[in-house]
C-alpha cells in the first residue's frame, strides 16, 4: 500500500515479491531523513530502517522560530540562559516523540546547523525602527535595547551564511547551546528507557572540519549523557558521530574518526564545497551551459558527481576506516535516495544511506540491484 492509495491486488503482491527479493539481497541499510513522528511514520511504513538524518533546526520554524532568534542575539550570559531554558523541554518533548516513533530503532540526531541568516531579526526593519526613533528624539528604554541589538545583529549579519556561522561553529561561539541539545537526547533516552527497553538516539555534529572542533563537542556531550546516567543510575549507548561535508573534512576523516563513533557524508554541502557552487542557486544561469557543453548531463546536486565529490567520499571512508576499521559510514545528502548514487555507495562499502521518506522504496529497490546485478 502507498500513501492514501491502495494498489490493485495483484500489482500489490508483484510489488511486495520485488520489494522482498531487492531487500534479501541487498547489503546497504536504508534510513530516512526525517523530523517529525509523523514522517518517522510515514518512512517505517516504506521500509526506512531508521533515521539517518534529524535536522534539529527544522524544530524550530514557524512560531518556535523565535526562540532561537533570542538565542542568537542574546547579549548576556542570562539572556542565553533563559534562552537555553526555554528550548530545552521543547527539545526533550520533540527527542522522546521521535524514539517513540522509531521504537528501538536508530535515530540519528542532528545538532542545530541553521543558516544563521534564517534566525537573525530582519536587518532592514530594525534599522528603520531604529532610525525613526532617532528622528522622534526617543530615548525610552525599549528605543535603547533596538540600538543595542541593532549592533549586535549587524555584527552576526554575514555575506555568505553558508560559509558563516553554522553547525559545529555555532555550537563553540555558544557553548550552551550543544549541552542542551546533549542533556535534552540524553533525557528523552533515559526517559524512553524507563518505559521502553533500548532507545538508540546518535548524536551528529554538523559542519566539521577539524579535529579540535570534534574533541571539544564530544567533552560536552559526554559529560551531559555521564550526569544523566548517573541522576538516573543507569547506563545509557549513545553513539556520538560528525557529518562529513567539507573537503577538509574528507582528508582528515582518519584524524577525526579517532573522536567519531560514526560518519555520515553529507553530500549536499560536500558538492557545494567541492565544486564551490552554491547549493542555493542551482537555477543560475550558467548551470544551463554547463548542461549544453556536456560538462554535466545532470545536475551534481541530484545525482552525485562520482569521480570528483564521489572521490572525497571514498577516500574518507577509506581514511576513517584505516583508524576505526568497523567504522559504521552512511550519507544523508539528497543522493542517498538517487538510484544511480545508490549503487555507488553501495560498491564504495558504505553501511546505509539515508533519503526523503517518498524516496525508501526506490534506495532499497537499487540497493538490490546492485547487488543482483553483479551475480
Ligand atoms: C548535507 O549537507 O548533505 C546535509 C545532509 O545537510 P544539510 O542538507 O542539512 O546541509
Ligand atoms: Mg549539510
Amino acid at each position: 500500500h502507498f500513501e492514501g492509495e491502495r494498489l490493485d491486488d495483484d500489482l500489490a503482491l508483484a510489488v511486495a515479491r520485488i520489494m522482498a527479493h531487492a531487500d534479501g539481497a541487498r547489503r546497504l541499510r536504508v534510513r530516512t531523513n526525517a523530523d517529525t513522528p509523523e514522517d518517522a511514520a510515514r518512512a517505517r511504513r516504506f521500509g526506512a530502517q531508521g533515521i539517518g538524518l534529524c535536522r534539529t533546526e527544522h524544530m524550530f520554524l514557524g512560531e518556535r522560530r523565535e526562540l532561537v532568534e533570542k538565542l542568537i542575539v542574546a547579549e548576556d550570559e542570562d539572556g542565553v540562559e533563559a534562552a537555553l531554558a526555554a528550548l530545552l523541554p521543547l527539545q526533550k518533548q520533540d527527542f522522546t516523540e521521535i524514539l517513540e516513533a522509531m521504537d528501538g530503532l536508530p535515530v540519528t540526531i542532528r545538532l542545530l546547523d541553521p543558516p544563521l541568516h534564517e534566525f537573525l531579526p530582519d536587518l532592514t526593519d530594525l534599522s528603520v525602527e531604529v532610525a525613526l526613533a532617532e528622528e522622534r528624539g526617543e530615548d525610552s528604554e525599549h528605543a535603547q535595547h533596538q540600538k543595542a541589538l541593532l549592533s549586535h545583529v549587524r555584527r552576526l549579519h554575514e555575506t555568505n551564511p553558508m560559509l558563516g556561522l553554522r553547525g559545529v561553529r555555532l555550537g563553540i561561539q555558544i557553548p550552551g547551546l550543544f549541552r542542551m541539545q546533549g542533556r535534552a537526547i540524553a533525557e528523552a533516552a533515559a526517559d524512553r528507557m524507563a518505559v521502553h527497553g533500548a532507545p538508540r538516539p546518535e548524536i551528529m555534529v554538523p559542519l566539521v572540519a577539524s579535529v579540535r572542533e570534534l574533541e571539544i563537542v564530544r567533552a560536552v556531550l559526554e559529560q551531559q549523557i555521564a550526569e544523566v546516567e548517573e541522576e538516573r543510575g543507569i547506563k545509557l549507548e549513545i553513539a556520538i558521530g560528525t557529518m562529513i561535508e567539507l573537503p577538509r573534512a574528507a582528508f582528515l576523516a582518519d584524524r577525526i574518526a579517532r573522536d567519531a563513533d560514526f560518519f555520515s557524508f553529507g553530500t549536499n554541502d560536500l558538492t557545494q564545497m567541492g565544486w564551490g557552487f552554491s547549493r542555493d542557486d542551482v537555477e543560475s544561469a550558467f548551470f544551463s551551459r554547463y548542461f549544453e557543453h556536456g560538462i554535466f548531463d545532470v545536475s551534481p546536486f541530484e545525482s552525485l558527481d562520482q569521480r570528483g565529490v564521489g572521490g572525497m567520499v571514498e577516500m574518507g571512508t577509506a581514511k576513517g576506516r584505516e583508524t576505526k576499521p568497523d567504522l559504521k559510514v552512511g550519507v544523508c545528502g539528497e543522493h542517498g535516495g538517487d538510484p544511480r548514487s545508490v549503487h555507488f555507495f553501495d560498491d564504495i562499502g558504505l553501511n546505509y544511506v539515508s533519503c526523503s521518506p517518498f524516496r525508501v522504496p526506490v534506495a532499497r529497490l537499487e540497493a538490490g540491484r546492485s547487488v543482483l546485478g553483479k551475480r
